[in-house]
This record gives C-alpha cells, sequence and structure tokens, in this order.
C-alpha cells in the first residue's frame, strides 16, 4: 500500500480505479531518421486512427449536444485530410529526415501562427484547431488517450494540475475524485469538485506516472489521504466511514422542503452555485431555493467557438424552465485570469487575476456582451432570471453596463423579439466594490458577494498559488469587514446582499453572516442542506 497526502477540497470518500490526465501538449523532440518511408507510413495510420476517433466523436456528439454544436469534429476531420498540413509534415519528414513527430510539431506551429495572423475571425479561431489535430496525432503516436476518459466505470482522476479548460471536457459521470499534484484549495478546478459534491485532494505529495494507471486506490477526502493498493484494514475501514456518510447524507435529505429560517424568525434565501446545465440535478436534489452564482463562462469554456446567442438561450431557458419559478442569477461571462478560452485570443499577461477579464472584456468588445444580454433577456421569458455583473470596480461601469442593457432591449423591441425584465447586480468582490458601495447599491437590484476574489484582491494573495494558501485567510478580519460594509450599505439602500463565494458554506461563519443580515447565501449544491441545518439551529440573538 502507498499512502500520500495533500490538501483537501471535499470531504468524502472515493473507492475506485485510478486514471492519469496526460496533458495535451507535447513536447516533440527532434531525432535524425534513416528511414523516411517508415514515418510516412506512421504518418498514414495515424491519421487514419485520428479521422476514426473524431468520427465516432462527431456522432456521440450529435446524439448529447446537436448536429451544430458536433460540427466542429467533422471541421476536424476534414483540416486533417488538408493538403497543405499533409505536404508541411511529409516533406519536412524527407526534406531534413527527422521524424515524423517533429514534423508535425512544426508544422502545428507554422500553419497556428499562420492562422493566428489573419483578419478573417473565423480563421483566425482555425488557429486552435490545427493544434488541436496535431496534438490528437501526436496521442495516437505515443499511445496517450488525448485526455478523454475512456472507461464504463468511475475513476479516481489523478493529474499534475487541471486547468477549468481541461476540467469541463471531462465525462463529469465518470469521475469519482480528482487528486493533483499541484493547484490551490482556491482554484476553480476545487471549486468544481465542490460543485460535483466529490472528494478532492490538491498539492498532493505523489510522482504521476502511467503506471498508476488503473491501480486500485482510496482517496480519503476528510483527511486529505490517497491510499494506493490499500490494504485490507484501510479498506474495511474506510468502507465502514462511507456508508456512514451516506447515512449521514440521508438524515440530511430529511431537511428538504424546510425552510432557511432561524430559531429566532430571521429568514434566508439559500441557493446554490452552478457552472453547468448538468449540475441542476445535484441543485434539485439538495433542494436549494434558486441559482444564486451560474458562473456562464463555463458555457464558453465547453465552446470551441463564441457560443452563438440561440446556444446560449437554449441554455438559459433550460435552467430558467428546470427551476420552475425559483431565482435564478445569471453571471455575465468572467473569462480571463485562470479561465482562457483560446478562441478570444487573449495574450499573455504579467498579472491575469488583475489584468483583461470579466467586465473589462465585455465593455472593451461590446458585441461579445450584447449577444450574451440578448440571450439573457430573451430566456427571462420562460423563468425567473436575473443578471449579475462581476469584478465591478466603479460607478461608471455600472452606467455604461446599464446603458448596454437599455441599448440590447431597444435592439430586441425593435426585432419584435420577446423579452422579460430582469433583476440587475452586481459582484462584490474588488475592495473598490466595497469602498463604493453605498452609491453603486443606488444603482443596481442586488449585491453578491465574492469573497473568493474579494479575498485575494484584499489580501494581496494570488488565489492560484498553491504556496500562499495558508496565508490566504478569508476569515481575516478584513474581509469580514468588508462583508459587514457591503450589507449594510445595501439596506440603507433598500436592496439586498448575498454572498455567493466559497466562504458563504463555512459553516462557522454562518451565525456571524445572519448577525451581519446577509440575506442570500449560495454554495454549492451539496453544501446546502448542512448549511439549512445549521441556519435552522441558530439563533442570531443568543450570544
Ligand atoms: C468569487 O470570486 O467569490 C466568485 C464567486 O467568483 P469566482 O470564484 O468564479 O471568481
Ligand atoms: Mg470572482
Amino acid at each position: 500500500m502507498q499512502v500520500y497526502h495533500g490538501k483537501s477540497v471535499f470531504g468524502g470518500i472515493a473507492i475506485g480505479k485510478l486514471w492519469v490526465f496526460s496533458k495535451k501538449e507535447h513536447q516533440v523532440v527532434r531525432v535524425k531518421v534513416q528511414d523516411c518511408e517508415k514515418e510516412l507510413v506512421r504518418y498514414e495510420q495515424a491519421k487514419e486512427e485520428a479521422i476514426k476517433q473524431l468520427q465516432a466523436l462527431y456522432e456521440k456528439a450529435c446524439k448529447e449536444v446537436g448536429e451544430a454544436n458536433a460540427a466542429i469534429f467533422e471541421i476536424h476531420q476534414m483540416m486533417l485530410e488538408d493538403e497543405d498540413y499533409t505536404d508541411s509534415i511529409k516533406n519536412i519528414v524527407t526534406s531534413q529526415q527527422v521524424n515524423l513527430e517533429y514534423a508535425i510539431g512544426v508544422t502545428a506551429d507554422n500553419f497556428s501562427t499562420m492562422f493566428a495572423s489573419m483578419e478573417d475571425e473565423y480563421m483566425k479561431a482555425r488557429a486552435a484547431d490545427v493544434k488541436d489535430i496535431s496534438e490528437r496525432l501526436l496521442s495516437i503516436l505515443k499511445g496517450k488517450s488525448n485526455g478523454e476518459l475512456k472507461t464504463d466505470t468511475p475513476v479516481i482522476v489523478l493529474a499534475d494540475d487541471l486547468a477549468p479548460s481541461e476540467t469541463v471536457q471531462m465525462d463529469k459521470e465518470k469521475i469519482l475524485s480528482f487528486v493533483t499534484v499541484h493547484g490551490s484549495v482556491n482554484s476553480h478546478t476545487a471549486i468544481l469538485a465542490r460543485t460535483m459534491s466529490i472528494p478532492a485532494l490538491v498539492g498532493t505529495d505523489l510522482t504521476l506516472s502511467e503506471e498508476l494507471n488503473g491501480q486500485e486506490a482510496i482517496v480519503d477526502g476528510f483527511s486529505g489521504t490517497i491510499y494506493i493498493q490499500p490494504d485490507e484494514k484501510i479498506r474495511e475501514e474506510l468502507e465502514r466511514k462511507k456508508e456512514e456518510e451516506e447515512e449521514k447524507k440521508k438524515l440530511l435529505l430529511t431537511l428538504k422542503g424546510k425552510e432557511d429560517v432561524t430559531l429566532d424568525g430571521q429568514h434566508v434565501m439559500l441557493y446554490a452555485n452552478i457552472g453547468n446545465t448538468s449540475d441542476l440535478a445535484m441543485v434539485l436534489k439538495n433542494d436549494a431555493s434558486g441559482i444564486g452564482l451560474f458562473r456562464s463562462e463555463f458555457i464558453y469554456l465547453e465552446s470551441e467557438d463564441f457560443p452563438t446567442e440561440n446556444e446560449q438561450f437554449q441554455i438559459y431557458k433550460s435552467v430558467a424552465e428546470t427551476m420552475a419559478g425559483k431565482r435564478v442569477i445569471i453571471r455575465t461571462l468572467d473569462i480571463g485570469a485562470d479561465k482562457k478560452v483560446d478562441y478570444f485570443g487573449l495574450e499573455p499577461e504579467e498579472n491575469p487575476a488583475l489584468g483583461y477579464r470579466a467586465i473589462r472584456i465585455c465593455l472593451s468588445q461590446p458585441d461579445i456582451f450584447k449577444t450574451q444580454l440578448r440571450a439573457i433577456l430573451r430566456a427571462s421569458v420562460y423563468g425567473n432570471i436575473a443578471v449579475m455583473y462581476p469584478m465591478i470596480t466603479s460607478l461608471e461601469e455600472v452606467r455604461r453596463i446599464k446603458e448596454i442593457v437599455e441599448e440590447v432591449k431597444k435592439e430586441l423591441s425593435e426585432q419584435r423579439i420577446a423579452f422579460g425584465e430582469v433583476l440587475q447586480g452586481i459582484m462584490i468582490e474588488t475592495p473598490a466594490a466595497v469602498m463604493m458601495s453605498e452609491e453603486l447599491a443606488k444603482e443596481v437590484d442586488f449585491f453578491s458577494i465574492g469573497t473568493n476574489d474579494l479575498t485575494q484582491y484584499t489580501l494581496a494573495i494570488d488565489r492560484q498559488n498553491p504556496k500562499l494558501d495558508a496565508f490566504y485567510d478569508a476569515h481575516h478580519p478584513a474581509v469580514l469587514r468588508m462583508i459587514q460594509m457591503t450589507v449594510e450599505n445595501a439596506h440603507k439602500a433598500g436592496i439586498w446582499a448575498g454572498i455567493c463565494g466559497e466562504l458563504g458554506a463555512d459553516l462557522s461563519l454562518t451565525k456571524e453572516f445572519l448577525k451581519m443580515g446577509v440575506d442570500e447565501l449560495s454554495v454549492s449544491p451539496g453544501r446546502v442542506l448542512p448549511l439549512r441545518k445549521v441556519i435552522r439551529e441558530t439563533d442570531v440573538t443568543k450570544a
């Protein structure tokens, strides 16, 4: 048995086989070869296999997400057959007498640079595709899995680190747990694990190797331990603990349908955070009274290109319909920082968390923003939708946003397209927004405090940096005072204020938040019922 430790980001026990996630990026080395003909035969074989894989993906995607979304796999098949691409690879192999992997790597770099420099937006977006097809070829040549979970039974995913764009592509049904060597407890991958309510560890002290693939393991998310090839004693102990946990969860289910009210009669709106429509099942199962944060940027992360107005409309509509009249707060896209999307063409930045992200992108590229707003406003006809804007720092930003919303409404009216009224709120996640909250409260319908970023910016601590996890103190009095100030200023203006950052689920602070008068708490779906239990057992008036 091998035992390793990491930082736990969600409790629970997972028992199953390991699956090692290999990064798609392949390092290629240049090797001189004698037999060029052999390389060209390898190329034809890899190409054939890649086309086969893409055809299977196309058929799967057609069934799951429709033909329009599946089209990308057809485009990739065509790109693999493209004469210029093929000729370039073959020519490098034969003229330089080098290995096929090197020829593919060089061709991928050359072609993607060429596409990226084109004026036409469609051609620009092909830069990422040419890299993708080349990575697929390299994966096949290396005999690797290309990052796709090819398994019928759910597995424990082992990875060096995981970016949000990588996790969104995985089939969540097949994941029992995430265990990463790097990564911070405040990262979006950690948040994703919490949303899925699965045990997860980051900063784990193991060394990744392909040999771990398929080995039996147990993740104990309570103690932050992973056991590889566990002995009988540990297995029995943890199987028992798992059963106890299931029992506790069943007990919590008796709280379904109960009000979120304290012993002394203070009501709280208890909502859930989601990133995707697939999280809705957990929201319903855990009986949240609404959705307090729909991280809409995940729609962009899951797409190969800008999601169209109609694609977004269908998603927002289905969330609103599924929530059947309960409030759904859609946060407009918060792309940037750790949430990178190739087709946005974002340049590398010195300080991405302080950089070109979220509302700054939307205000600089209003076409992208307007497409999303149109989809949200149209979907609001089908339920109780509210919208909120991330990373606000000033009154001017809010006023400009409101002008854009009015422009969008006017355009929709002129086009005789139906839309509903939506409440408009802002996220309070920068110290500037806290300091301006008195004035900002007069401009909007509600506040939602993003404690993840508010902690990062208040304490000047990069939430992505695992070395700083020990310093990232969301209980810091500066953060708590900022929350208090925000709530007071909201109430002064007659609007409500909630918390949608991870701190909202911290049961040791629930009473303090209620005392401050926090009106809404939005947490990962799996944390709704434990929080309801604490709310119902709290008497805010008692010391
Ligand atoms: C936050 O910053 O607290 C928040 C909820 O947004 P995100 O974690 O997506 O940045
Ligand atoms: Mg944030």
